[in-house]
């Protein structure tokens, strides 16, 4: 194939598909009423500027633009997918995805490679320290996220008490180069906000870090092949990534079983449709009785007497320090 090659287009293609898709491409996600301003906007325009209302794209209208884009896309190995956002009232999202993307795919175009690096750090923060058997917090905090600026042997080594002449050897050596000296303190805080400026990480109003829906479904498969034990058996092993009873996405903000060791997990935006299809609120697995009370996300640690009472960072310290103990434990 010469340089002409261009993807097929599905048939019927047209300019107010190409718009959409280009729009749709640079938001990279899109909610249904965003999609209705959307395509409104470029139907007028496409019109010679008659108005028309948003309110009047209907459901089928817009999943038809989705299907075209998405046939549009597929010879390029991208997708377009939907999910219900945890957090937000369960509001679906749609997404324009590469389904075969980790983070460096996914970032490395618009980040540097210390910036891509700290990414890994951040989601084995949010996925192996902050995630164990007793606390399934899967978010982190400010202090938390600033805690991996550094790479782990960087920080070792600046716990033994030598770092400044280490670090300049250390520049200077090929070491230096496999594992990155990391990023300053004022660096991870913009690139906390750059992140959250482009859909990547959710800041909630408690101040935790989590991922948005738009990376749990890029990231999906990235996720499960890089946390969870491929060997493991899917219904009684305890698994880093885990999925919702009722819908079967991932859950990183929902409800676990008041049995600390079963591994049912629910989404509160699932929970309504599960209950009402079942003659008692007990788990589905081991049947004791489900109480709502138990979670899997920040409200892990906020849920927690001290937090709420207006202590504010000493209290949230002190949950972090908690919840590092409990991660060493479990190591
Ligand atoms: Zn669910
Ligand atoms: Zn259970």
């Amino acid at each position: 194939m010469g340089d002409e090659w261009e993807p097929p287009l599905p048939a019927g293609y047209s300019d107010v598909n190409r718009a959409f898709l280009q729009a749709f491409m640079a938001r990279g996600t899109l909610t249904f009423r965003e999609g209705q301003r959307l395509l409104a906007a470029i139907q007028s325009a496409s019109e010679g500027g008659s108005h028309i209302d948003p309110a009047s794209i209907t459901m089928d209208e817009f999943q038809n633009f989705i299907r075209t884009a998405r046939d549009a896309v597929e010879p390029l190995d991208f997708d377009i997918r939907n999910t219900r956002d945890q957090i937000r009232g369960g509001e679906r999202v749609w997404a324009f995805i590469n389904a075969h993307s980790d983070p460096a795919t996914q970032l490395s175009t618009t980040h540097t490679p210390e910036e891509v690096a700290y990414v890994k750090r951040l989601l084995d923060a949010m996925f192996e320290q902050y995630n164990t058997p007793r606390m399934e917090v899967m978010a982190v905090d400010e202090g938390q996220a600033l805690r991996v600026s550094r790479p782990a042997a960087r920080r070792e080594s600046n716990m033994n008490g030598n770092d400044n002449d280490d670090e300049e050897h250390q520049e200077d050596g090929a070491a230096a180069a496999a594992t990155g000296r990391g990023l300053k303190h004022s660096e991870v805080l913009s690139l906390l906000s750059s992140l959250v400026a482009e859909g990547w990480l959710d800041k909630s109003l408690n101040g935790f870090y989590s991922l948005t829906p738009r990376s749990l479904m890029e990231l999906w498969s990235w996720l499960v092949a890089t946390y969870n034990e491929s060997d493991a058996d899917a219904d009684d092993d305890w698994q880093r990534i885990k999925f919702c009873e009722a819908c079967k996405e991932i859950v990183t903000y929902g409800q676990r079983c008041n049995e600390p060791n079963c591994t049912i997990r629910l989404h509160d935006i699932c929970e309504d449709g599960f209950w009402r299809t079942r003659p008692e609120r007990k788990c589905p697995k081991c049947s004791t009785p489900w109480e709502g009370n138990h979670y899997v996300g920040e409200r892990a640690v906020t849920s927690r007497s001290g937090f709420q009472r207006g202590r504010g960072r000493r209290a949230r310290r002190t949950e972090a320090a908690e919840a590092e103990e409990n991660g060493a434990d479990e190591e």
